[in-house]
């Protein structure tokens, strides 16, 4: 057995007193502050982590030293000081020292019923946290005489010995048993979710303790001054009398701080005490620079304060607090930005329920991640990773999830699961991505294999069906929800504002249509980095015309077809620079493989038939003919505007004659024309010669002039290697990350769903690459194109416009790179905009 060692490593906790926070922990560094403010905060000591470290590995300890620092009188109490105060921490064990000698002086003291509650309040927590016992063993026995001889008993007889009298050992217990806690697994599981270091350490800080329980006004409460969902200012919390911790927060006779027309409050019963306590906050928020949960003790009507947290709040709460903080003058603008993590933005942003609309709610469970979001139904993470990418959103329905889900999870627009509660996987996870999500339905009969699921009313549900996951009340509803748009307030945009203040990299949005380009322009992006303007042709009037085109015979019947299109893209070109206002748009030309825009089935392609006036029998062997056996590598992007050229010739028209028109009216607009997935210079050389022609043609009718700025995007390797000759043609790059980490991996964007989640667990990826940017392998190709892009052209403008665009890690990629904007879709933009800015305050340093 390893020999007891003195327990002598602690500090008391006074002004001076050298505690750190990488030592000691947030808590310990917390109540100094508190000191230092001079609020009255009993003798505490902190011990570090080293020590913590090292009872929990088993060195046994003996507690005479701290014990005689308190001196004989005082109970103590021992609470979890970890580096950061997210990370949790074992529960807090209070009334440390009470034994049968010190439960008779109590009696004297404090009468009978108050000290037998206390005694018996320390051998239930005693039991629970430090022996392990079922918390059912002590079920029901807090109250009346007796119970306490029970719960000694029942300790008795599930410990086989008496219940510990020494204080000193109980302590050591209590250390023992905390410092094991923190190094458990789950504990472990839990905080690294929240971003904690493999190695993160444990404080611990023991504390005399102020007796809510006892003779005149005692009690103890919690009060913070803000309210926690929505960030403003309001005195909350409880006062229990007779109580101490945080019994005040879970019994319903507890009273309300403030006055109140429901019962008595504490400024009614001790208004001077309430007073205090005001000042106090205020000394808080002035000078922690925070709003403070605090909490508080009154002993005979003496106050003490025992512990100051931050008060957890929502993501708009904490947006609230650190722009009102800043307005105050009590932070910097540039500290408020920081202060509010970019994903935690997605919260506010995501669209909620309509309460209005019918809801046909199908089952209730755990409202673990709030916003509300429609899909298709899927039962595993591959089938949402198909999902996700056919572009299908999908909602992920699993009995619960474990961190091989993380790329499901990823690709689905919400998630429900059968178990779980407010901290489980799905749950952390799903408030991590800002992922709506309901957890614990325990009334779902979900079957797999069946891929069914049967809800409490016998309806089933299987895969593909469409349902609609409200994350903010818990409720699943049958059927695509009538939606709300986020709710973003003025407090919001004055935050983004200041971080667009400090930013040094562009944001603009990927947008294709004016519903898009509306969204991006509310979220302030500087302009439109990618219009897919294939997505303009898929309503159903055109794809009648379009399909023409692609059926035409000669140049001549499709240049008819072309001329049918153009009026609509013009107008849609039209409306896109209405509502940007003068912003650049960045339109790329037509980019997919034709037969993307054939029907399918047999029934589709006679319907094609009948509208063309074909025989069935034409018509599939002219789809057959355009099938590819890799579309995606095939006649596709400037392929088909080297091949079909007049595609891209009307496209340029619409967009000039939408500039002319833009023009007589309003500012003018410097439109920016895109051409995809290029390999070779002289791809750009044939597209950009007729492109001038069109533009003067158009000068020439119209009698008007224009600029505009014709750029190229890089999507192949080659076009990356070869970007110093290309970049002769271009006045600017655009990275489209999705195809050329396609290219660059040769793995195809619509299959590798099938191998990824093997590939991440065997670690032969470190990510999923379409989620998170390569930075050693595609990074070194964008790094490559960007370098020799600029030596041919030093003014030659450089972005990203793939997924990864909105991702924190490839904005700072991309800052490091000296880009100069990044593209992300519409929603994304207001996360892109503060990650940037805190890049910009984290790392002043840029390149360009
Ligand atoms: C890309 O390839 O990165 C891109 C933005 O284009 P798309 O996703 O339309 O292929
Ligand atoms: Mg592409």
């Amino acid at each position: 057995m390893q020999k007891q060692q003195p327990l002598t490593d602690f500090s008391e906790i006074t002004p001076s007193a050298a505690i750190r926070t990488e030592t000691h922990g947030w808590r310990a560094k917390c109540l100094q502050r508190l000191i230092r403010l001079d609020l009255p905060v009993p003798r505490t000591v902190a011990l570090p982590s080293s020590t913590v470290r090292a009872i929990a590995a088993g060195t046994p300890v003996h507690c005479e030293a701290i014990l005689a620092h308190f001196g004989e009188g005082p109970l103590i109490s021992v609470r979890p000081s970890p580096v950061n105060p997210d990370w949790g921490g074992p529960a807090t064990v209070l009334n440390i020292g009470l034994n049968h000698a010190r439960h008779a002086r109590l009696v004297e003291t404090q009468g009978q019923a108050a000290a037998d509650e206390l005694f018996l309040r320390f051998v239930q927590g005693y039991a629970v946290h430090v022996a392990r016992l079922d918390p059912d063993m002590f079920e029901g026995l807090d109250a009346g005489p007796g119970a306490l001889r029970e719960a000694l008993r029942a300790y008795r007889d599930e410990m086989d010995e008496d219940f510990p009298e020494d204080p000193a050992r109980q302590l050591a217990e209590v250390l023992r048993s905390m410092a094991r806690a923190w190094e458990g697994t789950t504990a472990r599981l839990l905080r690294q979710a929240k971003g904690a270091p493999e190695d993160a350490a444990l404080g611990l800080v023991v504390q005399q303790m102020a007796q809510g329980i006892g003779q005149g006004i005692s009690g103890s409460g919690v009060v913070q001054f803000i309210d926690p969902v929505t960030g403003q200012p309001q005195v909350t919390g409880r006062y229990l009398g007779q109580s101490q911790g945080r019994d005040a927060l879970k019994r319903t006779e507890a009273m309300y701080l403030t006055r109140d027309p429901r019962g008595p409050s504490l400024e009614d019963i001790a208004p001077d005490l309430f007073a205090e306590l005001l000042r106090h906050g205020r000394a808080c928020r002035d000078r922690l620079r925070e709003e403070m949960q605090i909490e508080f003790t009154i002993e005979d009507g003496r106050l003490s304060v025992l512990d100051a947290v931050k008060v957890a709040r929502s993501s708009r709460a904490t947006l609230r607090v650190a722009v009102a903080l800043a307005d105050d003058g009590i932070i910097d603008r540039n500290e408020a930005v920081l202060r509010v993590e970019p994903r935690a933005l997605s919260e506010l942003l995501h669209p909620q329920v309509d309460p209005r609309g019918p809801r046909d709610v199908f089952v209730r469970g755990i409202a673990a991640s709030p916003g509300a979001a429609t899909g298709r139904i899927v039962f595993s993470s591959q089938a949402a990773q198909a999902s996700a990418s056919r572009g299908e959103p999908c909602i992920l329905v699993r009995r619960e999830t474990t961190p091989e889900d993380i790329r499901g999870m990823h690709s689905a627009v919400g998630v429900l699961t059968e178990r779980g509660g407010m901290t489980s996987h799905a749950a952390v996870i799903g408030r991590g991505l800002g992922l709506p999500c309901i957890v614990g339905c325990s009334d779902l009969r979900l079957d797999p294999r069946d891929k069914t699921l049967r809800v409490p009313d016998g309806r089933i549900f299987r895969e593909g069906d469409t349902i609609t996951v409200d994350g903010t009340s818990g409720e699943a509803l049958v059927g695509a929800a009538d939606m709300l748009p986020p709710a973003l307030d003025a407090t919001f945009h004055k935050l983004l504002g200041w971080a667009d203040a400090v930013r040094d990299i562009g944001i603009r949005a990927n947008a294709d249509t004016p519903a898009d380009a509306k969204t991006a322009r509310d979220f302030s992006a500087q302009g439109i980095g990618l219009c897919r303007t294939e997505h303009m042709f898929f309503d159903s009037d055109r794809l009648i015309v379009m399909r023409e085109m692609i059926f035409a015979d000669t140049p001549a019947d499709r240049a008819a077809a072309l001329t049918r299109l153009l009026p609509m893209q013009r107008a849609d070109f039209v409306q896109l620079f209405d509502i940007m206002q003068g912003l650049p748009v960045c339109i790329r030309l037509f980019d997919p493989p034709l037969h993307e825009f054939l029907p399918h089935s047999r029934e589709g392609l006679r319907e094609l038939a009948e509208a063309l006036d074909r025989p069935l029998s034409e018509v599939t062997r002219r789809a057959e003919a355009l099938a590819e056996f890799n579309p995606m590598l095939g006649m596709r992007g400037v392929r088909l505007g080297v091949v079909l050229p007049e595609i891209y010739d009307m496209q340029a028209q619409a967009i000039f004659e939408a500039t002319v028109e833009i023009g007589r009216r309003a500012d003018p607009v410097v439109p920016e024309i895109m051409i995809p997935l290029v390999s070779a210079r002289r791809e750009v050389e044939l597209v950009k010669t007729r492109i001038e022609s069109v533009a003067a043609t158009v000068r020439t009718k119209t009698g008007r002039d224009f600029d505009y700025r014709l750029g190229v995007m890089v999507e192949t390797p080659r076009a990356a290697l070869r970007a110093g000759e290309i970049a002769q043609h271009a006045s600017f790059l655009s990275f489209g990350t999705n195809d050329l980490t396609q290219m660059t991996y040769g793995l195809s964007r619509d299959d590798a769903g099938r191998f990824m989640n093997t590939y991440v667990q065997r670690g032969v990826f470190p990510e999923d690459p379409f989620h998170t940017l390569d930075v050693d392998g595609v990074g070194e190709l964008l790094l490559i194109g960007a370098d020799r892009g600029r030596q041919t052209r030093d003014d030659l403008t450089l972005s990203i416009c793939g997924e990864h665009g909105g991702n924190p890690e490839s904005i700072a990629f991309c800052r490091r790179a000296g880009f100069d904007y990044v593209s992300c879709s519409p929603y994304r933009v207001p996360l892109a905009r503060l990650a940037a800015a805190h890049l910009a305050l984290l790392d002043p340093i840029r390149k360009h």
